[in-house]
């Protein structure tokens, strides 16, 4: 049977999981009565991952695998996932059950009826903390402000069509992926699916409050040059107000007031040179950006591949 959908799970240490999740999945695969194929894409796991996905392989060939050959990120996984992919219709998911497979057959059922992305938007997200939940809508007012793009309650739990991946992984070779942005901003026929965002099924988030504040200095230094825009508009605030300081001490010159003030000329001096430290960090995020594009190297190395052929060993 051809492929007809394929779906991509991005997995770092999830062999406790894994196995339920890949026995949902087909089940549900099973009763599209489509042809498909499952791709886990092992992120460099430290527990046995591979092995599981080597297991599942043995005894259902659809279910297909990819190694990397170390921790690249979930990024990184999901864009090799994509490049393997062969179905009309591509479907990523966690592998934690976090996204809901019940609802695949929905995601098709607007497939089929001509959207080519389909985007699972979180409706409930009471497995956030309260702090979670804070930080969360922080970011997006800041990255829908300064990008233009609304990823409001976004995920990864999406559906693409093919023309869709083969835009993502052949047009838009970019080093630092996101994908959420990525598949906003490549436009072409988009809906929204509501979904409930399940309890993980086992293990912790493999996210970390630093890694998580990386990711968002990133996501936004890569959809938006908005913030190069403090360095001068810092310029002209300081201009200003230099100008009137200016104009106030040569008239208090004027009336012979003596000039005064060590703690004026100390505050100033650190006033600036904290504004030229904040504008030189913003230059510096972008100079970072550019400096990780133009080495131009893979954004992930493959070390096998379990149930699929390769014509090469690296992910550019
Ligand atoms: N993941 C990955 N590489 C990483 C971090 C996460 O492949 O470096 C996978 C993980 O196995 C899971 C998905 O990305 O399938 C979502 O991760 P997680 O559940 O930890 O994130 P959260 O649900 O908290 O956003
Ligand atoms: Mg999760």
């Amino acid at each position: 049977m051809p492929c007809e959908l394929s779906i991509v799970i991005p997995a770092f240490n999830e062999s406790g999981v894994l196995p339920h999740t890949l026995d949902t999945l087909k089940a549900i695969a099973d009763a599209t009565g489509v042809g498909y194929e499952i791709i886990v894409v092992d992120d460099g796991s430290t527990d046995d991952t591979p092995d599981v996905i080597d297991a599942a392989h043995a005894v259902t060939p659809e279910i297909k695998g990819i190694v990397l050959s170390r921790q690249f990120g979930k990024e990184a996984a999901l864009y090799a996932g994509l490049r393997h992919t062969s179905g009309k219709a591509v479907i990523t998911l966690d592998a934690d059950l976090q996204h809901p497979p019940s609802l695949i057959p929905e995601m098709l059922e607007h497939w089929r009826k001509g959207a080519e992305i389909v985007h699972g938007v979180k409706q409930d997200r009471q497995e956030d903390s309260f702090l979670q939940r804070i930080t969360a809508s922080v970011y997006n007012a800041v990255f829908s402000r300064l990008s233009g793009f609304d990823l409001r309650d976004s995920s990864d739990f999406k559906l693409l069509d093919r023309r869709v991946v083969d835009v993502l992984t052949k047009s838009l070779p970019e080093y630092g992926r996101f994908y959420r942005g990525l598949s906003a901003w490549v436009g072409y026929r988009q809906v929204s699916m509501p979904f409930d965002v399940a309890p993980r099924k086992s293990g912790e988030s493999r996210w970390g409050g630093l890694g998580l504040i990386r990711y968002a200095l990133q996501t936004v230094t890569a959809f938006s040059s908005l913030p190069l825009m403090i360095v001068p508009v810092l310029g002209l605030v300081m201009l200003v107000i230099a100008i009137i300081l200016g104009i106030e001490t040569i008239l208090s010159k004027l009336a012979g007031h003596a000039i005064s003030g060590f703690a004026t000329l100390e505050i100033t001096i650190l006033f600036t040179g904290s504004l030229v430290m904040i504008g030189l960090g913003v230059i510096g995020q972008y100079l970072a950006r550019m400096f990780d594009e133009i080495k131009g190297r893979p954004v992930c190395l493959i070390s096998r591949l379990i149930g699929m052929n390769s014509n090469s060993g690296t992910t550019h």
